[in-house]
């Protein structure tokens, strides 16, 4: 299973802690994950393989919007700033618009990540 994990850069500490705390069920085999480019980069430091795309600004999210469309994730975990403003919100948008298109399982915070998370679990 596809996991695309998406972090804004007021919110990536909060995505490395989640990476930390659900590090050994984000490793399993039969997840993989991908993630926009500096999003990525952390994912890695973070000690997990990650198939990174373009940085969010330069079309990443448009990217996983896409892999969306074509049915190949099984689930978003996008680490949104509602604070900050984005260049690149258009994409956000139609990254969100695409996983209700598409009956994608989508967390927009912390806590509805491990809510979706956890629920692998099961
Ligand atoms: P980034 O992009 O991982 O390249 O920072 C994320 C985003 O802003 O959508």
């Amino acid at each position: 299973m596809e996991i695309a994990i998406i972090a804004h850069d007021g919110k990536k500490a909060d995505m490395v802690q989640f990476l930390m705390l659900h590090k050994e069920l984000l490793k399993a085999k039969e997840i993989s994950l991908i993630s926009t480019g500096t999003t990525g980069s952390k994912v890695e430091a973070a000690g997990l393989k990650v198939n990174r795309f373009l940085s969010g600004p330069m079309g990443g999210d448009a990217q996983i919007a896409g892999r969306v469309a074509e049915g190949k994730v099984s689930m978003v975990l996008f680490f949104r700033d509602p604070l900050e403003k984005h260049p690149h919100e258009p994409d956000v948008l139609m990254l969100l618009r695409l996983c209700d298109v598409h009956n994608v399982p989508l967390a927009t915070n912390p806590a509805t990540a491990t809510l979706l998370i956890n629920s692998l679990n099961q």
